[in-house]
C-alpha cells in the first residue's frame, strides 16, 4: 500500500511469523520482520528441536542394552552433557540462520530487535529507536513456561527454556506438571541418567490423551525407574545447607533433589508491546483475541500461533499463518481447521494419536466399538525389554467412521502422522479392513484388529 514503509509488518520470527512473512514476500509484498531474541521462536531455539535431540540422546542407554540379546558386547558407555549441549547449540545456530535466511531470500527484511506498537499502523524497533509504518500487523509472538508465583521457592525453580543449558547435569530433579513438557523432560533426564521425580495435581498423567495410553505410559515410565507421585503438589522448595533444594509435597514427604523444573503450561507473549494502547483485545490468560481468520478486533492487525492460545503446537502456528495469507493478501478467506490435529508426546515409549479418545467418542456417540492390541514388538523378543506396544482405534458402531486412533511405542509420532490422513479423509474402519498389512511391522496391527475388542453402548461397555 503507497504511504506505509512495508505491506505486513511481522512481530514475532517464530515457525509462524517467519511462514507468513516469507510467503508474503514471495507474493512480492514489502515485508519485515522483527525478533527480539532469536530467529526459530521457541521451536528450533527451545522447544521442539532441541528436545528431539535431546530424546535421541537419552535412548542410547536403552539401545545399548538392548544390544546385547542381538550378540553384541558393548563396553561401558559415559556420557559427557556439557558435550550434547555444545553440539545442540551448533545445530540450533545453523537451523537459526536458515530461518533468518528464507526470509531474506524471499525479499523480506529481518530486524533484530523489539517492536512495540504505536498505533494500528506503527511499528516502534526498540534496537533501532525508529518507528515503521506497515499497512498489516500480524503479531506471532508465541509464550513462554508459566511461573508460579504462589509456590514458596519458586525462584529456586527453573523451566524448560533453563533446562536445556544446565552447567550440569544434575544427578536428581524433580519435575512438576503433567502436560507434553513434564512428561518428556521426565523421560529425557532419567534416559541420562538422572534420578527423576514427577509430580503431578491430577490423578494419571497427560490429561487430554485415551486413559489407555495414559495409563500404560504410566506404569512404563515407573518401571523404568522414574517415580510418578500423583496427586500432589509442591507446597514449598527450599535450598539447603548443601546446596541442594528440598521440597515439601502435599501428602507430607519430603525431596531432595539438585533441580525443581516447572512445567505448569505456557503463557502468551503479549506484555509491554503496545497492545492495550492500541485497542487490541486481549483474554482472561492474556492471549491475543481473534476472530475465525485470525483477525483481532483491530481489523489491519492479525494474531497467530501460541499467542492467540488456541492450540499450541507449531505445525498449526504455520497452518494459521498460511490461512493468514489466503486471507490478507490473496482474498481467499481461509479459517484454520483446528480439527482432528495428529499430535505426538516424545516420550519412551512415545506416544502418537489422533482424534477422539476412547472417554470422548463415548460421551458423543451411543454406539462405539474399540479396536484395540497390546503386543511385544519384534525388536525385544530379542533385546529381552519388558516393555508392550499398544495401538487403539476407536470407532462409530453406526457409520464405522475411524473416531480417533492411539498408539504407544516406538515411532508412534510416525505413524500418527500417516494416520492423520485417513482420520482427516473421514475413513471408515472398513476401509483400514481393506488395506494390505506390510509385514514385518508393527504398525500392520492398525489394519488388522478385525474384530472389536469391546463395545461400549450407551455408555455401557458391552
Ligand atoms: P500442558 O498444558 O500440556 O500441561 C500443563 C500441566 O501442568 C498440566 O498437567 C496441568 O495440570 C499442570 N498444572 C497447571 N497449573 C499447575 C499448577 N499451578 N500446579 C501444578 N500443576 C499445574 O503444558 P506444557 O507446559 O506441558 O506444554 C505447553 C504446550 O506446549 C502444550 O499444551 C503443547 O501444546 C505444547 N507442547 C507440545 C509438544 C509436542 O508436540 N510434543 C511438546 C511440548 C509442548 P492439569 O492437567 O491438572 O491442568
Amino acid at each position: 500500500m503507497a504511504g506505509y514503509d512495508y505491506d505486513l509488518f511481522v512481530i514475532g520470527g517464530g515457525s509462524g511469523g517467519v511462514r507468513a512473512a516469507r510467503v508474503a514476500a514471495a507474493l512480492g509484498k514489502r515485508v519485515a520482520v522483527a525478533e527480539e531474541y532469536r530467529f526459530g521462536g521457541t521451536c528450533v531455539i527451545r522447544g521442539c528441536v532441541p528436545k528431539k535431540l535431546y530424546v535421541y540422546a537419552s535412548q542410547f542407554p536403552e539401545h545399548f542394552a538392548d544390544a546385547a540379546g542381538y550378540g553384541w558386547t558393548v563396553p561401558e558407555a559415559s556420557f559427557d552433557w556439557q558435550k550434547l549441549v555444545a553440539n545442540k547449540d551448533k545445530e540450533i545456530a545453523r537451523l537459526e540462520a536458515i530461518y533468518k535466511r528464507n526470509v531474506e531470500g524471499s525479499g523480506g527484511e529481518t530486524f533484530h530487535s523489539r517492536a512495540v506498537l504505536v498505533d494500528r499502523h506503527s511499528v516502534y524497533l526498540v534496537a533501532e529507536d525508529r518507528t515503521v509504518s506497515a499497512d498489516q500487523i500480524l503479531i506471532a509472538t508465541g509464550g513462554r513456561p508459566a511461573a508460579h508465583p504462589a509456590l514458596s521457592g519458586h525462584e529456586h525453580c527453573i523451566f524448560s527454556n533453563e533446562a536445556f543449558d544446565l552447567k550440569e547435569l544434575p544427578k536428581a530433579i524433580m519435575i512438576e506438571g503433567g502436560g507434553y513438557v513434564a512428561v518428556e523432560f521426565a523421560n529425557i533426564f532419567h534416559g541420562l541418567g538422572v534420578d527423576t521425580r514427577l509430580v503431578y495435581r491430577g490423578q494419571e498423567i497427560l490429561g487430554r490423551f485415551d486413559m489407555d495410553l495414559r495409563r500404560s505410559l504410566h506404569e512404563t515410565m515407573e518401571k523404568k525407574g522414574i517415580r510418578i507421585l500423583c496427586p500432589a503438589v509442591s507446597e514449598w522448595v527450599r535450598k539447603n545447607p548443601e546446596g541442594r533444594l528440598d521440597v515439601l509435597l502435599s501428602g507430607g514427604q519430603t525431596l531432595t533433589v539438585d533441580q525443581v523444573m516447572l512445567a505448569i503450561g505456557r503463557i502468551p507473549n503479549t506484555e509491554n508491546m503496545g497492545l492495550e494502547g492500541v485497542g487490541v483485545e486481549l483474554g482472561k490468560t492474556g492471549a491475543i483475541v481473534v476472530d475465525q481468520y485470525s483477525r483481532t478486533n483491530i481489523d489491519n492487525i492479525w494474531a497467530i500461533g501460541d499467542v492467540t492460545h488456541r492450540v499450541q503446537l507449531t505445525p498449526v502456528a504455520i497452518h494459521e499463518a498460511m490461512c493468514f495469507i489466503e486471507t490478507a493478501f490473496k482474498d481467499n478467506p481461509t479459517a484454520p481447521d483446528h480439527d482432528t490435529i495428529p499430535t505426538a508426546v516424545f516420550s519412551q515409549p512415545e506416544i502418537g494419536t489422533v482424534g477422539l479418545s476412547e472417554d470422548d467418542a463415548i460421551k458423543r456417540y451411543p454406539d462405539v466399538e474399540i479396536y484395540r492390541a497390546s503386543f511385544r514388538t519384534m525388536r525385544h523378543t530379542l533385546s529381552g525389554r519388558d516393555e508392550k506396544m499398544l495401538m487403539k482405534l476407536v470407532v462409530d458402531g453406526s457409520t464405522r467412521k475411524v473416531l480417533g486412533a492411539h498408539i504407544l511405542g516406538p515411532d508412534a509420532g510416525e505413524m500418527a502422522q500417516l494416520l492423520g490422513i485417513p482420520l482427516k479423509a473421514g475413513l471408515t474402519k472398513d476401509d483400514f479392513d481393506r488395506t494390505m498389512a506390510v509385514h514385518p511391522t508393527a504398525a500392520e496391527e492398525l489394519v488388522t484388529m478385525y474384530k472389536p475388542t469391546y463395545r461400549v453402548k450407551n455408555g455401557e461397555r458391552v
